[in-house]
Order: structure tokens, then C-alpha cells, then sequence
């Protein structure tokens, strides 16, 4: 029985309810956040803070919605929060959303909200997955969205495409899905990006239909300080079937590697080195160690 923060205030957990007119509700005109906390040498660490509030703001303005706070007193309000639970670590959601004041498509009127939320949160797809890897499968839903990429947007409280998307893959005993892009290419995981390994050299789809994920960026950085070459264009499902390695990055998924797709063994089947290298490199970067 935790603290939120809700507009400004420091709320019991228990009290942060909604009105069932919340008109982000109702048409899914909201956006949100991921951000972890990792515990470092120096006490707990929000990773990459102010690139996930930027983020945030960012995509409020993408969606016209005017956020009331600014990107300070956000970033404060996320480090009190994780503070206040006594998280060493653990996973924080702001959300931004508009309220029940007004009904009907136009948003004009209704009044904006900002929530953030922390818990504990191991890793998403399970310890085994990050060791052992995962199966998934290419969806039949397809990463897009008619008018506007939202690439740039982590996508708003509506998480439809990727929803289905899960669930379909989901049943079918699998661990994730992979959604391709209009044309057929690939475009990203359910809520991560994409990384592929052929003959050395680390290929990520270029950002025309996968979010500009902040993990992505960490990857790359880190593969270039390496020596790796980095390339991101577009990727087809055979590239994918005949990799090297595959793996999915994401605040939530971390870096974890695919060892199937569409019953494909990917490689050898296991986490490959390469994918091995930059996951230990990712985890020294986010718990400040010195690179192992
Ligand atoms: N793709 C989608 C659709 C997402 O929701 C996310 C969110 O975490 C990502 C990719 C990965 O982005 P990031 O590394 O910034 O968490």
C-alpha cells in the first residue's frame, strides 16, 4: 500500500481512483511512460530519466495535450515516488491523461491529469527468458497507425495493436510477438524494439515504423564503443529466420534474446555471444558498474 503522485500531491495508492467518464477512457486519447530504478553503488538510479520525461512531454505535444508541469518538476515528482516506497528498484509509469469533465470526441474542455505510479517489477519476460531466450511469433496484426506513425510518441494509453498482437501469440504458446510493418518488414515487439546479428555486424529496423525506443539508442551506443558496426534499415522475415541472433530491447524487456521465430531456431537456439556481450554491457551501464 504505496504513494502516488496525482497532480501535484503525494496520494495513498489505495485512494488513486478514476471517475468511469475519465475521458482517456473512452476514446484513448492518453500517453505514458516506462522508466526503471536500478540500485548502483552510489543508491538507486532512475536509468535515463530525462530522456523518458522528454519523451513524455514529447508525445503529449505530438497528441495535443497540454501537460501542466514541467519536465523538472516531473522528473522530481517520479524520484520522490520511487523515495517515498522505499523502492531500491523497480518500474515507474507516468501517465498523462485527460479527465472526466467533458464527453465526446473533442478533448477541448476536458481537463489534463498526471499520474505516477512505482512498484517492483523483475524482468518482464521472466529471469529464464533473459538467459535462455524466447519463442516468437511474426503477428498477423500489422505496427501501424493510419494517419500519424507515432513513432516518435511512446503511443498513447492505447496499446490496441500490441495488445492483440500479444494475446494472439500468447495462445499459441508462444512467449511474444513480432509485428511487421505495412509493406511486410519487420517492425518491432509488442512493446520493444529489435536487434539482429548477421556476421558480426548489428542490424535494427530503421525508425519509420518502430518507437524510437531509448533501450535502441543505449544498444547502439554501446555496440559502437565496442567497435561493432551498427546499421538500422529494414529488415525482412527471411533476414530474420537465417540471423545469426536475435534479440528484443525495452525498459521493461531489458535486452532479451529470441532463440525461435515462427519455429525457426534462430542460431544455435541459445542467447548468442554477441547478444550476451551487450546484455552484460546494458546491465553494468543501468547498475553504474565499470563494463566487465
Ligand atoms: N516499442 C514499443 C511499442 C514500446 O511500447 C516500447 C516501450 O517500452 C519500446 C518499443 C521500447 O522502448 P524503450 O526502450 O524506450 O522502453
Amino acid at each position: 500500500d504505496g504513494t502516488l503522485w496525482l497532480d501535484g500531491q503525494y496520494i495513498p495508492w489505495r485512494t488513486a481512483n478514476t471517475h468511469v467518464l475519465t475521458h482517456s477512457l473512452h476514446y484513448g486519447m492518453a500517453v505514458f511512460e516506462g522508466v526503471r530504478a536500478y540500485q548502483t553503488a552510489e543508491g538507486t538510479a532512475l536509468f535515463r530519466l530525462r530522456e523518458h520525461t522528454e519523451r513524455l512531454l514529447r508525445s503529449a505535444h505530438i497528441l495535443q495535450i497540454p501537460v501542466p508541469f514541467t519536465l523538472e518538476t516531473l522528473m522530481e515528482a517520479q524520484c520522490q515516488v520511487v523515495a517515498q516506497n522505499h523502492l531500491k528498484e523497480g518500474y515507474i509509469r507516468p501517465l498523462v491523461y485527460l479527465g472526466s469533465e467533458k464527453m465526446g470526441v473533442s478533448p477541448r474542455g476536458a481537463k489534463t491529469h498526471v499520474a505516477i505510479a512505482a512498484w517492483p517489477w523483475g524482468a518482464y519476460l521472466g529471469e529464464e527468458a533473459l538467459q535462455q531466450g524466447i519463442r516468437v511469433k511474426v503477428s498477423s496484426y500489422t505496427r501501424h497507425h493510419p494517419n500519424i506513425t507515432l513513432c516518435k510518441a511512446k503511443a498513447s494509453g492505447n496499446y490496441m495493436n500490441s495488445i492483440l498482437a500479444n494475446n494472439e501469440a500468447t495462445a499459441d504458446g508462444y512467449d511474444e510477438a513480432l509485428l511487421l510493418d505495412v509493406e511486410g518488414f519487420v517492425a518491432e515487439g509488442s512493446g520493444e524494439n529489435l536487434f539482429m546479428v548477421k556476421r558480426g555486424v548489428l542490424y535494427t529496423p530503421d525508425l519509420s515504423s518502430a518507437l524510437e525506443g531509448i533501450t535502441r539508442d543505449s544498444i547502439i551506443q554501446l555496440a559502437q564503443e565496442r567497435g561493432i558496426t551498427v546499421l538500422e534499415r529494414r529488415i525482412s522475415r527471411d533476414e530474420l529466420y537465417t540471423a545469426d541472433e536475435v534479440f528484443f530491447t525495452g525498459t521493461a524487456a531489458e535486452v532479451t534474446p529470441i532463440r525461435e521465430i515462427d519455429r525457426r531456431v534462430i542460431g544455435q537456439g541459445t542467447r548468442g555471444p554477441l547478444t550476451e556481450k551487450l546484455q552484460s554491457a546494458y546491465f553494468d551501464c543501468v547498475k553504474g558498474r565499470a563494463p566487465s
